[in-house]
């Protein structure tokens, strides 16, 4: 027994979680190389025929293996793959989509997968939702920020010349299958701004996962399927029950803007795509903690925990200088907005939220501090 070798390290396991939803609760399973496993994808995926929506960023990385395990599964197979970016998240997409599948007798028993990042999951979810009036719709989403945010609750849509996200319905997937293998592909700004959601959670609603994410962000940076998985897990298992409480945005889902009012402000303020999202939801939650230090709901050291992890994070903790009357007026145009007066979302304490207006020298001051630099 002297020269026995210890064993490899085991793979790590696949974590199913359910989103209770009474009749349309779904399962969502997330764990390394889970895209090219056949008997997940047969038990996962119901029906014969399937119509796989990807991009062209996305189809060269994982839409050969992905379509072969779906036939060896037993599936025909259509793909169907757009061109990438926001401004393809529209209604020529949405008809391209729609064209693809009358062109091949697509029928109600189709199913239709999302294979990409959040604009290939809502814009697919948004057709499954219409096509035939209704398809079934399985997501496989392929950035962190999909696998923590944009798969989970239901929302799809597409973008007018108008406004973003102005056209959609709510339609939830039959089943979510996150794979963490796909996030090793991920450009380096893409995976920070995915954190920025999951710091997100732990700020505004589980003071634990804040913990966990402080000690092991180099392991989240780093990529580390075990890490990655349980950051992925945590995040779904937290938005899955302020979406269970509040499906269709009475009040609570609020909270999920945490960081939002002053992201959305710089993402408009500077032209959007010039940031990502959520590198204006990260520096927006380090502005949001400071004003819930300065209204006393925070002490100073949790807000630096903020600032402190944001960074940690690869994301900017310094707001561009829009100017304080702009930044009024980019923030009163805020979808959470009643007679005018801006809402916040603040933390209180950390791992709690208070959803509330303010007043304004504590709001004023806050972007002299942050964003004046
Ligand atoms: P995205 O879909 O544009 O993906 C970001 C980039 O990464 C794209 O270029 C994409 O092609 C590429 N990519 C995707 N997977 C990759 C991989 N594995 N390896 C390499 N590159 C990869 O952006 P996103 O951040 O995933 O999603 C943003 C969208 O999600 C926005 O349209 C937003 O409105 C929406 N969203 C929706 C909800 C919701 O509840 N439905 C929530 C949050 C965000
Ligand atoms: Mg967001």
């Amino acid at each position: 027994f002297m020269n026995q070798q210890s064993p490899p390290p085991a793979p790590a396991p696949t974590i199913t979680l359910q989103v209770e939803l009474g009749e349309r609760s779904y399962p969502i399973e997330i764990g390394p190389s889970l895209l090219n496993d056949r008997e997940r994808i047969a038990r996962l995926i119901i029906g014969k025929q399937v119509a796989v929506v990807t991009n062209t960023t996305v189809a060269p990385l994982y839409l050969q293996g992905f379509s072969q395990a779906l036939k060896d599964a037993g599936k025909s197979v259509l793909e169907i793959i757009l061109p990438d970016g926001e401004e393809e998240k529209n209604w020529a997409s949405l008809m391209q989509i729609f064209d693809r599948l009358l062109s091949a007798k697509c029928g109600r028993k189709t199913t239709l997968i999302a294979l990409g990042g959040g604009v290939i999951g809502d814009l697919t979810g948004f057709a499954a939702s219409a096509y035939m009036r209704g398809v079934p719709f399985v997501q496989i989403p392929t950035t962190l920020l999909a696998q923590v945010d944009s798969s989970v609750g239901g929302k799809t849509g597409i973008n007018h010349p108008l406004g973003k996200n102005m056209i959609g319905a709510f339609y939830q997937p039959q089943a979510v299958i996150a794979d963490t293998m796909t996030l090793h592909s991920l450009p380096e700004r893409e995976l920070s701004a995915g954190l920025a959601e999951v710091i997100k959670y732990g700020a505004v609603i589980d003071a634990e996962f804040f913990k966990w994410i402080e000690s092991n962000i180099g392991k989240l940076m780093a990529r580390d399927n075990v890490a990655l998985a349980y950051a992925i897990r945590r995040s779904c298992e937290l938005k899955a029950d302020v979406v269970r409480q509040d499906e269709r945005e009475g009040g609570l889902r609020a909270i999920l803007n945490f960081g939002h009012t002053f992201g959305h402000a710089i993402e408009s303020g500077l032209g959007y795509g010039k940031w990502l999202h959520g590198e204006a939801v990260g520096c927006g939650m380090v502005m949001a903690a400071d004003l819930s230090h300065r209204l006393g709901h925070i002490s100073a050291v949790d807000k630096e925990r903020v600032s402190a992890l944001v960074r940690a994070a690869g994301l900017p903790t310094e707001a561009p200088n829009l100017g304080a009357q702009r930044w009024l007026e980019l923030m009163q145009v805020d979808k959470k907005n009643e007679d005018g007066q801006i809402k916040f979302i603040l933390m209180n304490p950390l791992g709690g939220h208070l959803v509330t207006g303010v007043p304004q020298e504590a709001l004023l001051a806050t972007l002299q501090q942050l964003a004046s630099g």
